[in-house]
């Protein structure tokens, strides 16, 4: 039997870090949002083990890959003595602070649930989920929370409004774990205002949420690579109403209200930039059946 899942990147709307934990992971705030830029799994039993192909040659092929070890977490948790075929479409940029290998992981931790009728809940998916790592608790649940702890403690809140989200990665990717590194907690720029950002989405006022749109990470990689403050800058310039730098980067996005207006900060950052995108905010359209195609 075949399964294929849609695994959705998302971008943080806000990204606080409020102190490093004895545990050695830091105390994390933020704001995220799923966006309508997906990988797809497919999913193929197979009588024994675990194959991997991806469409992108940039992703890992072994156990260092997310989807992977989400099949291996499930078979050894639940003593599965059948095999798994994983093949990952790959359309999220890597490294970019997307979440793409996290949604990867989320996506066949949801799709083994279903293929081998484990009868998971959501919460054991997602506790099951942050094994693999800190942003695929999120992953698994979709939509627009807030999520505390290391990423595991999610609030569901209102979605964005509808708007576009015009993304932008430079060549380069960017370790999670260096900028981490990196951070210096006594040195904040520009604190996110939570609640300031939460009351922007519940009265669906998209100039506030492009007004509190706030990263503390984005000094830190913008300090090591000038080419990212270059893109805000430019999407500002061009048009796009909020800009940020997503997760640790080095993505950034920009918020636009109208279409024509999206194009044409796309054309703006076409040729200075390697990858641009234009999709649509998804933020609550997430449990559809349109998430999980049967075949
Ligand atoms: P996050 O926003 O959660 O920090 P990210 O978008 O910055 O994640 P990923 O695209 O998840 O980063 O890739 C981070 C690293 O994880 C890469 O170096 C990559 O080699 C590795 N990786 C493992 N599995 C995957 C996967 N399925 N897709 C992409 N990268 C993966």
């Amino acid at each position: 039997m075949d399964i294929s899942v849609k695994a959705p990147a998302k971008i943080n709307l806000t990204l606080d870090v409020l102190h490093k934990r004895p545990d050695g992971y830091h105390e994390l705030e933020m704001v995220m949002t799923t966006i309508d830029l997906a990988d797809r799994i497919d999913l193929t039993e197979t009588s024994q083990g675990i194959q991997l192909e991806s469409t992108s040659g940039f992703v890992p092929f072994d156990d260092r890959n997310l989807a992977y070890r989400a099949a291996a977490l499930v078979k050894q948790r639940f003593s599965v003595n059948k095999g798994i075929h994983i093949v990952i479409h790959k359309k999220i940029p890597v490294a970019a602070g997307l979440a793409g290998g996290s949604s990867d992981a989320a996506a066949t931790l949801k799709g083994l649930n279903q293929l081998w009728d484990l009868g998971l809940t959501m919460e054991e998916l997602a506790e099951l989920g942050l094994e693999l790592g800190s942003d695929v608790p999120f992953c698994v649940r979709g939509g627009t929370a807030i999520a505390r702890g290391r990423g595991e403690d999610l609030t569901p809140i209102a979605p964005p409004p509808p708007c576009w989200v015009v993304l932008a990665k430079p060549q380069h990717g960017v370790s999670t774990a260096e900028v981490f590194g990196a951070l210096n907690l006594d040195h904040k720029q520009e604190r996110p205002d939570l609640d300031a950002m939460v009351q922007a989405l519940e009265t669906r006022n998209f100039h506030g949420v492009c007004h509190h749109l706030s990263n503390v990470l984005e000094q830190v990689t913008l300090t090591a690579y000038p080419k990212v403050a270059r893109i805000k800058e430019r999407m500002s310039a061009f048009g796009a109403e909020g800009v940020l730098m997503s997760g640790s980067g080095p993505t950034v996005f920009g918020l636009v209200s109208r279409e024509s207006l999206a194009r044409r900060v796309v054309n703006g950052l076409r040729g200075f930039c390697r990858q641009v995108y234009a999709v649509r905010m998804m933020g609550g359209l997430e449990g559809l059946p349109l998430d999980q195609i049967r075949t």
